[in-house]
């Protein structure tokens, strides 16, 4: 029987990542997948292959709508191949997952495919097929990350009524699709649809989008988005979803109690995703597993059973690909003894529409309940002349600091770019930045990172420069 100092449940940013760091620190290493291809949730049916459909969306968009106003003419019509763009996603994650084997095999991890499931505290059984293996391990770290989450009520068809996973891959661009949840991921799948010509309603329980967003960052998005054609109806919940033949149709009930109907040809069901351990038989471990479904976890990662630990999705907090990253290494650290942290109020949140929104710290809302005094500072996009050059004029930066020190708080954007800004914003709080001090740093021209120190400036003392 093989024996590891490591053993890794699950190859997501959460599982191949604590994998690399394990390596690193000299630990004999073993990774377990249940599928054929590595990278998880966030390569295969997530992060990758959104953004590569958003990006080929994006520039459908751009040539069918904004070309014209840079000079740029195309004789004849602008056709889509859907198909193509299909294959060109797959190609984007079949190129990416490839790139974690290239790292499994330069770091000498062993890669078991097949399902794994805990015989004992040390002992994993894994099987693929007909063929079962078992490995001895002195630490596991479970990283089986998360499924999407639906309503009781719903039958997920995966035809018509849909998760990301196969509106990720679908044959024809629908002609309505309605997508239950305002959240990252029923807005991003909805922009590409909505871009590609199909009508988009969305339909939200909470009376706003991305609601665990800064509320200015919900205005804004939905603001641009409804600018875009997507339909917007928030408070309203939706009490039944049923097909019939190609039709789809959802029912939900809006504030007043009146029932509203969306008949569309798909539904993509965007309520959440939920912890996965099915088929782990944590239980033979000894492992707690809570109520909702997730295995519990101490400050350091740690299960009830101490050499066993578990991250990403699978655990509390923000399901987020770079969160587990940051807690397999973060794990991993502590196995070699090592006293590493994570900041988790410092993990950014992005949605990659366009306009892109992102955010670090405490929102306006979070520093009203805790009854913090902040000061706000806040730039519009459309003031900068790169915003101009490129007409990315939507969004904003809006800086919250303490009102007593002028530390920074909390730093919410929504614009061209701000995916990427966000980091500045990350680097600054890490090191306990005042809004003075990024307003007094030089920052490029032209950039929309202008935008950072303008609302910075505005923080500091109301004295921005461009406004
Ligand atoms: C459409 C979509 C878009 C997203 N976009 C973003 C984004 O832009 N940015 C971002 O930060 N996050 C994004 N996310 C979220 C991100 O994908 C997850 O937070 C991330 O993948 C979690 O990583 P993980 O390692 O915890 O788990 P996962 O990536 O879910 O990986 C878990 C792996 O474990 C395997 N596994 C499970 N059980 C077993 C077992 N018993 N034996 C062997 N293998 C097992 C699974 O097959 C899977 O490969 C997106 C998610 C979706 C669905």
């Amino acid at each position: 029987m093989s024996k590891y100092d490591v053993a890794v449940i699950g190859s997501g940013p959460g599982g191949y990542v604590a994998a690399i760091r394990c390596a690193q620190l000299g630990m004999k290493t073993a990774i377990i997948e249940k599928y054929d291809v590595l990278g998880g949730t966030c390569l295969n049916v997530g992060c990758i292959p959104s953004k590569a459909l958003l990006d080929s969306s994006h520039h459908y968009e751009d040539a069918l709508k904004h070309f014209e106003d840079h000079g740029i003419e195309i004789p004849g019509d602008i056709k889509l191949n859907f198909k193509k763009m299909i294959e060109r996603k797959a190609a984007v994650v079949d190129q990416t997952t490839k790139g974690i084997a290239f790292l499994m095999d330069k770091n000498k991890i062993d890669v078991f495919t097949g399902m794994g499931a805990f015989k004992d505290a040390t002992h994993i059984e894994i099987t693929n097929g007909e063929k079962t293996e078992t490995i001895e391990a002195t630490n596991t770290i479970i990283a089986t990350g998360s499924k999407p989450a639906s309503l009781p009520f719903i039958k997920l068809d995966k035809d018509r009524i849909l998760t990301s996973t196969e509106a990720l891959s679908l044959k024809e661009v629908p002609k309505h699709l309605v997508v239950i949840g305002g959240g990252v991921i029923g807005l991003e799948l909805g922009q590409v649809y909505n871009r590609l010509g199909s009508e988009v309603s969305v339909v939200e329980y909470m009376d706003r989008i991305i609601p665990t967003m800064d509320s200015a960052q919900s205005k804004e998005l939905m603001k641009v988005m409804k600018k875009q054609g997507v339909k917007f109806y928030v408070s309203h919940k939706v009490s039944a979803v049923s097909k019939k033949g190609k039709e789809v149709t959802v029912t939900a009930t809006d504030k007043n109690d009146k029932e509203v109907t969306f008949k569309g040809d798909y539904c993509l069901v965007s309520v959440g995703r939920k912890p996965y351990t099915e088929g782990l038989k944590a239980e033979n471990a000894g492992v707690k597993i809570t109520e909702r479904g997730m295995i519990d976890v101490n400050d350091h990662l740690q299960t009830n059973i101490k050499n066993i630990y578990a991250i990403g999705d699978v655990v509390r907090g923000a399901m987020l690909a770079h969160k587990a990253s940051e807690e397999g290494v973060l794990v991993a650290e502590i196995i070699a003894g090592q006293k590493p942290h994570i900041d988790y109020n410092l993990i950014p949140g992005v949605v990659y529409t366009w306009p892109e929104v992102a955010s670090v710290g405490k929102t306006e809302e979070q520093l009203k309940d805790a009854k913090i005094e902040y000061k706000s500072g806040q730039f519009p996009m459309r003031a900068l002349g790169r915003s101009r050059a490129s007409g990315d004029t939507d969004g904003f930066v809006k800086i919250l600091s303490d009102k007593k020190t002028d530390e920074v708080l909390g730093v919410h954007m929504v614009g061209a770019r701000v995916a990427d800004l966000i980091a500045e914003a990350v680097t600054a709080m890490e090191f306990r930045a005042s809004a003075e001090d990024i307003a007094r740093m030089s920052h490029a021209h032209p950039t929309y990172a202008e935008a950072v120190k303008e609302a910075a400036l505005a923080a500091t003392d109301d004295r921005a420069l461009h406004i």
